[in-house]
């Protein structure tokens, strides 16, 4: 039977890399509701190409998208708007998928939403799972959602991991012979940058990817190393290790997208041609496999496949994030909304590359950690940490 598919974040750079997927099988996938927050045009010829029921915009797009529609003939399609309308896509009863391919904090409520609806959840929107941790997994377990991962190293993990691995006990240390997880890292655009390099970026240059082509705040990331920081959390949650078993590598050539080692001396590594398409096909059809566009990995084509250790000194943000990992509590929501608020700093220049891991540690020390009891209280976390890094960028720009 056809399943009906929820797009969080549709207009996004996941979000197309999924239709492009959808539209290889449409006997096999439907597009049910769609969300986008900005780029209303993109939205409608996503509409007309898909015909979703429901499209999610924020309340002030609703009047330009309305009219969009009505122009198409395509006023049969429902509008709903803002967070509510967000949670009442990813939740509602006709939908069996929801990609939840929002970028940030925003992504928070609906991935949620679809979690406890009990959901199959393909899972992209990393800040989610960094800020919620786990009450996002618990909420999942209890509702018989399924949480897959899209983000291509924990996709990697998962393919390397033993079948049912997360079905078993969950006490931060690996199981089933295994002994610790291999992240792969990019090194982002800026891997042998000398320091004073870094402090002259500016953000086009950080938007620009050698391996991956993906949305703004997340090319920032993969350039500040705070995206491995955040993908260490996320790691740790979905894998349900504790931070120490989990080994940051950085490998140039986005080859191998991560490998679980094993206590028998195995190390099994998951490789491909860097493009989502293939992380999103796995977690959309797991456990059968679908056909993508993306080409065979032709490895004449890669005679050489370097690593190395990640520089913490040149890239503190990745130790940042270990350590608000090991802290544990609001830490991981605190680093997320700090950085979140330094990234939007740097791409409108209002505060320089290097800054931003400045930014994250000020917020860090300056807001209470506690415990992370519940979703008001992380969300109580966000809110305090976004004035605080916003002060933070004020004083710095000045
Ligand atoms: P993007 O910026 O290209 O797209 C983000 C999407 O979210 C857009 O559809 C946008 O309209 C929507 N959005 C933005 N702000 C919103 C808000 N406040 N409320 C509701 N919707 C909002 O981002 P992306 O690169 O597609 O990344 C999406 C998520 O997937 C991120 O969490 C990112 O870390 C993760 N991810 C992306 C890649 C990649 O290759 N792009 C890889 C792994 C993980
Ligand atoms: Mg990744």
């Amino acid at each position: 039977m056809s399943q009906s598919v929820c797009i969080l974040g549709v207009t996004g750079s996941i979000g197309q890399s999924t239709l492009k997927i959808l539209q290889l099988h449409p006997e096999e996938y439907s597009v049910f509701a769609v969300t986008a927050h900005s780029r209303i045009v993109e939205l409608v010829e996503i509409c007309k190409q898909f015909r979703p029921k429901i499209a999610v915009v924020p309340l002030q797009k609703v009047d330009e998208l309305r009219q969009l529609l009505i122009a198409n003939q395509l006023s049969e399609i429902e509008i709903l708007h803002d967070e509510a309308g967000l949670i009442a896509a990813a939740e509602h009863p006709n939908v069996d998928v929801v990609m939840a391919a929002i970028v940030g904090a925003a992504g928070l409520l609906p991935t949620l939403a679809a979690a406890k609806a009990g959901k199959r959840v393909l899972l992209a929107n990393k800040e989610a799972l960094v800020m919620s941790g786990d009450i996002m997994i618990q909420t999942a377990r209890e509702n018989n959602a399924l949480l897959l991962p899209v983000d291509s190293e924990h996709n990697a993990i998962f393919q390397c991991l033993p079948q049912n691995y997360l079905q078993e006990n969950r006490n931060g240390q690996p199981k089933m012979g295994v002994k610790q997880i291999l992240l792969t890292a990019s090194g982002g655009p800026f891997l042998h940058h000398s320091l004073e390099q870094l402090q002259s970026v500016t953000p086009a240059q950080a938007c620009k990817h050698p391996n991956w082509s993906m949305g703004q705040k997340i090319s920032v990331d993969s350039a500040t190393l705070m995206n491995k920081g955040l993908e260490l959390i996320e790691a740790c949650h979905l894998f349900a290790v504790e931070e120490q078993f989990v080994t940051v590598v950085v490998h140039p050539q986005s080859i191998i997208h991560s490998m679980v080692q094993y206590v028998d001396g195995s190390t099994l590594a998951q490789m491909g041609n860097p493009d989502m398409c293939t992380p999103i096909a796995h977690a959309l059809a797991w456990p059968e496999r679908i056909q993508t566009h993306v080409p065979p990995l032709d490895l004449f084509l890669h005679s050489q496949l370097n690593f190395e250790e990640p520089d913490t000194v040149r890239f503190p943000a990745l130790k940042l994030a270990r350590q608000a990992m090991k802290a544990g509590g609001l830490a991981p929501t605190i680093l997320n909304a700090a950085n979140e608020i330094a990234v939007a700093a740097f791409l409108t220049e209002q505060i320089g590359f290097t800054q931003i891991p400045q930014v994250v540690e000020h917020t860090l020390g300056q807001v209470e950690n506690a415990a992370a009891v519940s979703i008001d209280v992380i969300l109580q976390a966000d809110h305090t940490a976004r004035i605080v890094a916003e002060k933070a960028v004020l004083n710095l720009g000045s």
